[in-house]
């Protein structure tokens, strides 16, 4: 049960009984959503990352492996600040072409890069194109997390859309997609934290999305939203 200062903005410490900026002062009563950027790490990487910080926000980045070497700081900083960082394979393949083999080799090699630079090795994957079949459950062998909002922000390439896209349609639990890689997203995604905080929205990682909303993410099984049951 989370008590409020004044300012809306702070939490009262129960020890110490003074206004304090919690990081973890989730209200599993508030509404929350996972706002998710794929393809990254990239040129915008790091300035989502200082929206979020600013804000007291969290995300989760689902990185391509080849990616990261060219971006290892920004990585580094989005899990600094507690943003998950999930799996988003190696090199962008459709999983459901390849063999099993090469799945878990999309995945393991992924996995190494995120654990050299974070110190953690990612929990969650998402696959590319949202393309999943049996094989590619049981090859990935991690919980599989998809969207509910799809914001087309790779096609549109436009902030205003971008937002609209979110704001017009959010509701508690939903697990929203943007890749990291295009400046109107960066700007969109600037935007997005601070309006959907100010509509009483927690804007918190996949993992504690799933946590707060009564979900035990389960290897091979796909996520759309994470809801209250
Ligand atoms: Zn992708």
């Amino acid at each position: 049960m989370a008590v409020y200062c004044k300012d809306g903005k702070t939490i009262k410490s129960k020890k110490s009984k003074q206004c304090e900026v919690l990081a973890a002062a989730i209200d599993p009563d508030k509404k929350m959503v996972a706002l998710t950027f794929d393809d990254g790490p990239g040129r915008y990487t790091k300035q989502i990352v200082n929206c979020l910080k600013k804000n007291n926000a969290k995300a989760t980045f689902f990185v391509i492996g080849s990616q990261i070497d060219s971006y290892k700081s920004s990585l580094k900083a989005a899990s600094e600040i507690g943003c998950d960082i999930g799996n988003h394979t190696d090199t962008h393949p459709e999983m459901t072409k390849l063999s099993e083999e090469e799945i878990k080799n999309q995945i393991s090699r992924t996995d190494k890069k995120v654990k050299k630079v974070t110190g953690k090795t990612p929990t969650l994957v998402r696959p590319p194109y949202g393309s999943v079949n049996g094989k590619v459950a049981q090859a990935v062998g991690k919980p599989m997390i998809l969207w509910s909002i799809d914001t087309r922000d790779w096609q549109t390439r436009n902030k205003e859309k971008t937002v609209n896209a979110v704001m017009e349609n959010v509701k508690d639990g939903d697990i929203i997609l943007m890749h990291d890689i295009y400046k109107p997203t960066k700007e969109a995604a600037c935007t997005l934290i601070v309006q959907l905080k100010r509509k009483g929205y927690q804007l918190v990682t996949v993992s504690e999305l799933a946590k707060y909303r009564g979900y035990k993410l389960t290897k091979g099984k796909v996520y759309h939203s994470l809801q209250k049951r």
